[in-house]
């Protein structure tokens, strides 16, 4: 079985950065990429608050540079998926989905988070024949065509923009009076002509026939009577994120949305010698830059913990 002394599960700006500050501290860590390398953000179009990008970057290309920054010191990263984890004894034991074995004498949780779905019957019923959560991924599909994004969070203004660019007409339908998104991308949406805000509904069933989608059946949220169909080809839900923390339960201590709990400004988790960074235990800022940080501190209290805590 391979002896690993550091093993990063999860590769999104969390999980590569724990793996830059890893490798330089001589930690020599093993990555496991996960079955979506680079993580949810290689799905965003344009980023441009991640610093040290003047004129903004992709969310692919960002984790490509922030990879081979990685790569430059020695991480070994694999594209593997961890599919089983027991962490009750030191060294903790991790196998892979094709069964190799692995024993860790620390573990670096990076394993981030999945959209929300909405939880409508209808909804799964058309998932992949005109309902998605990535615009970039599915958006071509929809040239010319009309299409909805539901939330109002800057996820959803992101994806109406983007679609904006490629459809003719995108409603965005938002639960509330507001969005939560940020003032500028607020702005941006306002001023797109061809984005309407539906205000104050929510989906209550998606249309649809042999096809795929055909359109949206909403419910207004001021009298939750109301109902209005909507023409749409197209349904991209950006309603949030759940925390991909399957692996660790009953194993971590996890709060009641499934976060990780990290003891008080560090990565420590309910488990010596495992550590959690990134939106994984982050429901606060789930920024990419964050994410980067708190996976460089995850690193650091890993290489401080293991110089304290060797392996007899
Ligand atoms: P979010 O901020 O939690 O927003 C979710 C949106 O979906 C809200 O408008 C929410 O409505 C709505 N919603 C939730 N459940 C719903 C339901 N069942 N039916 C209808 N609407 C529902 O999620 P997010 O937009 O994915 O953003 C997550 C985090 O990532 C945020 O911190 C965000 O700032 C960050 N992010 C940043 C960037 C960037 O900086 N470039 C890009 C993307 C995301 P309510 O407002 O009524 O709750």
């Amino acid at each position: 079985m391979e002896n690993i002394k550091c093993a990063i599960i999860g590769s999104g700006p969390a999980g590569y950065t724990a793996a830059i500050y890893a490798s330089r501290a001589a930690l020599n860590p093993v990555v496991f990429e996960g079955a979506a390398p680079g993580g949810q953000i290689t799905m965003t179009e344009q980023i441009d608050n991640f610093p040290g990008y003047p004129e903004g970057i992709s969310g692919f290309g960002l984790m490509q540079d922030i990879r081979k920054q990685a790569e430059r010191f020695n991480a070994d990263i694999r594209s593997k998926v961890i599919s089983k984890v027991d962490l009750s004894k030191r060294p903790f034991y991790l196998q892979d989905e094709d069964g190799n074995e692995y024993m860790a004498q620390s573990i670096i949780i990076s394993t981030g988070a999945t959209a929300r779905w909405l939880g409508l019957e209808s909804e799964t019923k058309f998932r992949g024949q005109g309902v998605s959560t990535c615009a970039t991924c599915d958006g071509f599909f929809y040239r010319k065509k009309d299409v909805a994004v539901v939330g109002g969070g800057d996820t959803a203004c992101a994806e109406a923009l983007y679609l904006a660019g490629i459809c003719n007409k995108v409603y965005m339908i938002v639960r509330r009076d507001v969005l939560r998104a940020t003032a500028i991308v607020q702005k941006m949406v306002k001023e797109k002509e061809n984005i309407e805000i539906l205000w104050q509904q929510k989906p209550l069933e998606v249309l649809g026939d042999d096809s795929g989608v055909t359109g949206v059946r909403l419910i207004s949220t001021k009298d939750n009577t109301t109902t209005t169909d909507i023409d749409v080809m197209g349904l991209f839900v950006a309603v949030g994120n759940e925390p991909k923390t399957e692996l660790f339960k009953g194993q971590l201590e996890l709060d009641d949305e499934g976060y990780i709990i990290t003891k008080p400004h560090c990565s420590y988790t309910s488990v010596e010698g495992v550590f959690a960074c990134g939106d994984v235990q982050d429901k606060r800022y789930r920024q990419a830059i964050v994410a980067a940080g708190t996976g460089a501190a995850a690193a650091i209290d890993c290489e401080r913990w293991l110089l304290e805590n060797p392996l007899k």
